[in-house]
């Protein structure tokens, strides 16, 4: 499939290369297009020939369910009914933003967007380019992330063209995600709110402005979420071609084991990799990707620092553990994904 590329200044837009990009969108086509959280992969939400091409173009299982994006608020209204007060309130302070709501849907929304379910999960973005591309389609745009289904998601320009190319109509390349951790997803539809996806708006947010709010419990335990309430969370996500573990314990522990691991596997003939906080970059062997010093860095340096890992073709990655505190949690739950729940006891 031929591509058409538009490389977009976030600090200045170009308004035809939008028009282009959104055209192809009116037309049921697919673009991708950088968000706040990660890149997405859009087509029309509301035509259901249009979200079969993203399933296609991810290799993404039918039954889980796409975000649709919406460029303002009134159109929330279109795609789902029945909104509470608690959903009103979410909508209002945290849109535009990282946070989506799931709904009960009006039929105008394709069970084939829904995954076949009778709620869907809306969201409003405040990327500047993905709110000009919405807008400009003039249709609510479905879009996960923008990665071959099962791989980390996409959080930079050139994870999306080297992966992505040939595969949509069309590529923004727009820079960095700001959050580079996918969306908190809530689903509203019950009494007291549930967190179905950690992301970088915690639950400590949520809870000071609407009291109670739950997390699937599924989440809490560090082992496969089969059971998880939602559809893709079920599924192996986050994973590199690298094999994965997380190696908790105290700091000097965590090092002490990491590096005799190193040792290991250089005798066995393989790359080894270590992701860790900057301030132990240097205690350790091997080929070391520094996350950052902040847990918002963390957050958005973990997706970049697995696909570095398979540019120098590591074969095994290391990573230190992160506290679950606040975006913590979301860290957390992707690293444990991209692991496959692999854990190592310093
Ligand atoms: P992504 O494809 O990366 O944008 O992820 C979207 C996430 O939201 C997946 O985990 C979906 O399963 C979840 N999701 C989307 N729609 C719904 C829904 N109606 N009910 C529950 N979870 C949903
Ligand atoms: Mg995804």
């Amino acid at each position: 499939m031929n591509t058409i590329i538009s490389k977009i200044d976030i600090n200045d837009i170009d308004k035809n290369e939008i028009k282009k990009q959104s055209k192809l969108l009116a037309e049921g086509k697919t673009v991708i297009f950088p968000t706040e959280t990660v890149y997405g992969l859009g087509a029309n939400a509301l035509d259901e020939d249009a979200v079969k091409k993203i399933y296609e173009a991810k290799g993404r299982p039918s039954d889980n369910p796409l975000i649709v994006h919406i460029y303002n608020k009134e159109e929330v209204y279109n795609l789902a009914k029945n909104i509470n007060e608690k959903a009103e309130i979410i909508m209002d302070k945290f849109w535009p933003g990282p946070i989506t709501v799931i709904l009960n849907k009006k039929d105008i929304v394709p069970y084939r967007t829904s995954g076949g379910l009778e709620t869907v999960a809306v969201r409003m973005p405040s990327h500047l380019i993905a709110r000009e591309i919405i807008k400009e389609a003039g249709v609510p745009i479905a879009a996960p992330s923008a990665n071959i289904s099962g791989r980390p998601s996409p959080t930079k320009a050139d994870h999306v063209y080297e992966e992505m190319k040939g595969r949509v109509s069309g590529i923004v390349l727009g820079g960095d995600c700001n959050f580079g951790l996918e969306s908190t997803v809530l689903d509203v539809t019950t009494e007291t709110p549930m967190i179905l996806r950690p992301g970088s708006i915690t639950k400590e947010e949520l809870e000071d402005i609407i009291g109670t709010v739950l997390i699937d419990p599924s989440l809490e335990k560090k082992e496969d979420n089969k059971k998880a309430k939602a559809p893709g969370m079920k599924y192996t996500h986050y994973s590199p071609d690298a094999d994965v573990y997380i190696v908790y314990g105290n700091r000097e522990d965590t090092i002490k084991k990491i590096n005799s691991l190193v040792v290991e596997n250089n005798e066995k003939g393989l790359k080894t990799g270590v992701m860790c906080l900057e301030q132990n970059k240097d205690s350790y062997n091997g080929t070391v990707v520094s996350l950052g010093n902040t847990l918002e860095e963390v957050g958005s340096n973990l997706f970049d620092a697995l696909r570095q890992m398979d540019k120098m073709n590591i074969d095994i990655v290391y990573s230190e553990e992160f506290s679950t505190s606040g975006v913590g949690q979301a860290i957390m739950n992707r690293l444990l994904k991209s692991a496959g729940y692999k854990i190592i006891k310093a």
